[in-house]
């Protein structure tokens, strides 16, 4: 790009967002994303247009934003602060959902990456022909992509029926899930698990997975340079299944998967669309664990998710 349009166009850092998205293509590459990578827009479009609403790629690149969600938010054709991608699946969710994800403006973008010239980056992402479970558990492989896996000893990939109608996404192992290699078996997964029978369900009949499939150190929350990196598989393990619900559980996953930086209890409870599926959101249950009383809000968004597969709750 020509220096003197660079600078009149105000972009930032550009050497560095330029090697950011050269990373993020390889990465795509990587994960068999090219076709979707190679049908956006050049390079140079893509800096020039994502230059303009710098206040939302502020916005976007502030605190533990998902870089999912910053792509979103710096989208060409996206209004700074429109409601996310998804559709509500009613019109009253509809203005509600437009109220409720209204992304407000924050502190001063360090780097974006670029934006997704369609709706977003998971609504676009192309489905792999022919993938499974398998392989994508075999081309997480011993992953080193991101920082997580130096402190992990076991990749968390996911368990339960992989042709689950119901799919539970949370956040990312702790330390049980991280020495057992498999998610929710910790007190907040025995939870899970007690809420998954109250639904009438066993926990084998749904499938469990988080965003991140590594343990976060000291359970912090994980970095949106760890979801962005993992977050991929998860959408790969999302298509295979097909489930009819994805239930997030807590901000991070429906942050992440809605691409919103609004918290969860604007939207919970709601209905959305999500790359066919229908997807709604409920609090974590290690937030029950130390908030008893918001049991009767989830078990109101679960009673929703039974009503609409069809279940009838646990006969006591
Ligand atoms: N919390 C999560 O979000 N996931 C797990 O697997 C365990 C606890």
């Amino acid at each position: 790009m020509d220096p003197a349009k660079r600078a009149s166009v105000g972009v930032r850092s550009d050497n560095r967002l330029e090697e950011q998205v050269k990373d993020w293509l390889r990465y795509g590459e990587d994960l068999g994303l090219g076709p979707y990578y190679r049908d956006r827009a050049p390079l140079h479009a893509i800096a020039e247009a994502t230059a303009a609403p710098l206040e939302s790629q502020s916005a976007a690149a502030s605190s533990n934003m998902p870089v999912a969600a910053a792509m979103a938010a710096a989208a060409p054709g996206r209004a700074p602060g429109a409601p996310i991608n998804v559709a509500p699946s009613s019109a009253s969710q509809k203005a509600a959902s437009a109220a409720a994800m209204k992304t407000p403006p924050a502190a001063p973008a360090s780097t974006i990456l670029p934006a997704a010239t369609s709706p977003s980056l998971f609504e676009a992402m192309e489905r792999i022909a022919g993938d499974t479970l398998q392989r994508i558990r075999e081309d997480i492989g011993d992953c080193t992509r991101c920082k997580l896996h130096k402190a992990r000893t076991n990749i968390v990939f996911g368990v339960g029926n992989p042709k689950a109608e119901l799919v539970f996404v949370g956040e990312g192992p702790g330390r049980d899930e991280d020495l057992k290699g498999e998610p929710f078996v910790g007190r907040a997964g025995r939870l899970l698990t007690q809420m998954i029978e109250a639904m009438g369900l066993r926990r084998e009949d749904v499938y469990i997975a988080n965003v991140v499939k590594c343990r976060p150190p000291e359970n912090r929350l994980p970095e949106k340079d760890e979801i962005s990196t993992c977050s991929p598989f998860l959408m790969r393990q999302l298509d295979v299944i097909k489930p009819k619900v994805i239930c997030c559980l807590g901000s991070c996953s429906s942050q992440t998967l809605l691409q919103t930086t609004q918290g969860i209890s604007k939207f919970r409870g709601e209905w959305f669309d999500f790359r066919g599926a229908k997807l709604i959101a409920t609090y974590h249950p290690a937030y029950l664990l130390r908030n008893p009383p918001a049991k009767s809000e989830v078990w109101k968004d679960l009673q929703k998710v039974m009503a609409y597969l069809g279940l009838q709750p646990k006969k006591r």
